[in-house]
């Protein structure tokens, strides 16, 4: 029976606009198996076009190419894919073995693409390596090979999935003598069992002892002679190969897929490093802009929450700066009156029935050296004062840089130690605290008397009043300052017996204590006002909030752009890749590999590459973080950055997703790549 029969059959080559080359012209011939044909010819009389279209890696002909009674021509690729993968192998002149896999691999990936077991792969191609006398050579890479243990690789892997049909393109035409020689045997033998061999060959000799020669010239073929003397090969020890592939719908699996584009990866693995490090880096980018919306957003809930009454509006005068949201001018009577006028009017119209009248606003103050009140302290007589930490001799007297009336909304749930101040009493803040204890050698100066010496716009004279610590408060964002907390009602009464006029102490901040809704509204209607500011807490909140979101949007663009350049960076590396790779995108259709396998291999490597890139994100985002915390710890006395677990799990999902997007076009090109193009290059 005839294994494959060709009639007529044309190939055009298109070359320029619209003008063509016809490199193969009425070609009628029949082969039948256990034939060992030679086919000979001058370089560029149409050899290597005929052997591609007979392998089915060209569906792009005219005539018939019937194989066991099945025309190629007109073909769908799928069916020509299983055409390669199951009845051709294919030997090549320059042996295409695919240099990063080993030489065991690089015979199996003809039953990987078909998901043939491990063992059995493992098991084939060990016997038919074995047999080719290269069983010591299995974990070896091709390049660690002679020429002629590489055809012999390239024939193993040609008979792995036992086609009928071998296809060997001037197999001999890299080898010396001798080597072809072996080579030659090997073919013969492979004939003798029973299968078509069809081998070009550029020497005479070798077509002298094959079972047939067929000479092609011009694309024609003039010679088509019987070898009358061919003599069968004296060994029949090929190892008997049954075929693996028993279902036609057994494919490369996942699996295999990732195994094999890890290999590749491994083969650069400096590159691929590289690239992964340039990614990482803005999956830190997206770790980092996430632990600092959270920290941030944490932080402002804390503050905001955790320090104020509900039922407590606070009023002062807008600042015009940054140290305005704390610190504010006194309030004159006019501005008092005015204020009650708006605020009303405010409620009136939003249907409140609370009415704010002078009574009913609290007066506290929020001050600061030269705007009004100067307080300096010093220790009674006969305190110690310990030297300072290089034994320099320190004073008592210090200025505090702000005192503050103690806000309404302060209660015990403020204190970190002692008691709320009132009469004769002054609270610290920590900064203070640690500042006292540290002068005078205590590790608890509450109960320390101190003597406050004040200096008020209004007054010639200073006055002098001594008070006792009664307590250290939490005022969470101004507890690094040096600040000390009074009673409002004594430091005015203490200001007005040493001969102040009661109308000119200054009432920097008003507070109403009124319901929670109605606070509420008014605590808005302050906030968003551009003549007041609300409580400290309230004014670092919007501020803190402000801050937040021009970080979050920072780093979210930071994080975005540094995406897109590693997106560009994949793109560009795996585009290339696959550039480099064509040959082997060549060898891998020749034995069967469909499009579909060739993308799923390309796309698993931009998987891998998506999630190396990830993990290696993660650890440097685990660095960076750690940094970011102690630094801003050791600057702020507080951290606004918050880690979650599933960071990691949105860092690997957005780094595997950029990755594979970026792969989509490159392993697309992969697949489309003509194999009779590909296998042409060198
Ligand atoms: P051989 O293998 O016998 O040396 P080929 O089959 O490779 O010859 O080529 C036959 C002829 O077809 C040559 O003249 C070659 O230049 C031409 N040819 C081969 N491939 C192409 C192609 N892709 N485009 C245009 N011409 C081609
Ligand atoms: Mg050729």
């Amino acid at each position: 029976m005839k294994e494959i029969e060709i009639k007529h059959v044309y190939k055009h080559y298109p070359i320029g606009n619209k003008e063509k080359f016809t490199a193969l012209t009425d070609i009628n011939v029949s082969f039948k198996k256990g034939e060992l044909v030679s086919i000979v010819g001058e370089s560029g009389s149409g050899k290597s076009t005929l052997m591609n279209l007979i392998g089915g890696l060209d569906s792009q002909f005219e005539g018939d190419i019937f194989v066991e009674g099945v025309n190629l021509r007109g073909q769908p690729d799928k069916m020509l894919d299983k055409y390669r993968k199951n009845k051709v192998g294919f030997v090549f002149q320059s042996f295409n073995l695919i240099p990063h896999l080993s030489i065991l691999d690089n015979v199996t990936v003809a039953l990987t693409l078909s998901n043939v077991t491990p063992e059995e792969k493992v098991q084939k191609a060990t016997a038919i390596l074995t047999r080719l006398g290269l069983e010591s050579q299995l974990k070896r890479k091709p390049n660690q090979l002679s020429g002629g243990q590489k055809q012999r690789v390239a024939i193993a892997r040609a008979l792995i999935n036992d086609p009928d049909i071998i296809l060997a393109d001037e197999p001999t035409g890299a080898l010396d003598t001798g080597t072809s020689a072996q080579i030659l045997e090997i073919m013969k033998e492979i004939a003798d069992e029973g299968k078509l061999v069809i081998m070009v060959t550029h020497s005479e000799k070798i077509a002298s002892v094959s079972s047939r020669v067929v000479e092609i010239s011009d694309g024609r073929i003039i010679r088509d002679e019987k070898n009358k003397k061919y003599k069968k090969s004296k060994k029949t020890s090929m190892p008997k190969i049954e075929k693996s592939v028993k279902s036609e719908n057994q494919k490369l699996s996942i699996r295999s897929a990732v195994r094999l584009a890890f290999h590749n990866m491994w083969a650069s693995k400096t590159k691929n490093f590289l690239m992964s490090f340039g990614v990482a880096i803005s999956i830190v980018a997206l770790i980092i802009m996430l632990a600092f919306g959270s920290g941030l957003d944490q932080y402002i809930a804390d503050v905001s929450h955790s320090f104020t009454n509900p039922n407590i509006v606070t009023i002062s005068k807008q600042g015009d700066d940054l140290i305005g949201a704390f610190i504010h001018d006194p309030f004159t009577e006019e501005e008092t009156q005015n204020l009650i006028t708006e605020l009303n009017t405010a409620l009136e119209e939003n249907g409140y029935e609370y009415r704010v009248t002078e009574e009913e606003l609290l007066p506290g103050f929020s001050s600061i050296t030269g705007m009004g009140i100067t307080v300096n302290f010093n220790f009674p007589e006969g305190t110690e004062i310990l030297p300072g930490e290089d034994g320099s001799e320190q004073t008592g007297e210090t200025e505090v840089s702000y005192i503050y009336t103690t806000p309404p909304y302060y209660t015990d749930v403020n204190l970190i130690e002692g008691t709320l101040s009132g009469e004769n009493e002054v609270m610290l803040t920590p900064a203070a605290y640690s500042i006292f204890n540290q002068l005078l050698g205590t590790e608890d100066v509450i109960g320390q008397k101190i003597i406050l010496t004040v200096q008020m716009s209004g007054l010639d004279q200073p006055f002098t009043q001594e008070v006792t610590i009664t307590g250290v408060i939490d005022t969470s964002v101004i507890q690094s300052v040096l600040a000390m907390y009074v009673d409002f009602d004594f430091l005015k009464s203490v200001a007005v017996a040493n001969g102040l006029d009661p109308a000119a102490f200054p009432i920097t901040t008003y507070y109403i204590d009124t319901d929670e809704t109605t606070a509420a509204f008014l605590n808005d209607y302050i906030m968003s006002s551009s003549n007041y500011s609300g409580s400290i807490e309230e004014g670092l909140t919007s501020m803190f909030s402000e801050m937040s979101n021009t970080i979050s949007i920072a780093l979210t663009i930071i994080a975005c752009i540094s995406l897109i350049v590693s997106a560009i960076m994949i793109l560009v590396v795996l585009y290339i890749s696959v550039s480099e790779r064509t040959k082997e995108i060549g060898v891998l259709k020749s034995i069967g590999a469909r499009r579909k396998d060739i993308r799923l291999i390309f796309t698993s490597e931009s998987f891998l590459i998506g999630l190396l890139s990830g993990i290696v994100g993660i650890i440097l985002a685990l660095g960076v973080y750690g940094i970011f915390v102690a630094v801003l710890t050791s600057l702020l006395g507080f951290a606004p950055l918050s880690l979650k677990w599933y960071y990691f799990l949105i860092a690997i999902g957005v780094s595997v997703a950029v990755s594979m997007l970026s792969g989509l076009y490159p392993s697309n090109k992969a697949a489309k790549l003509d194999p009779v193009e590909s296998l042409r290059r060198e």
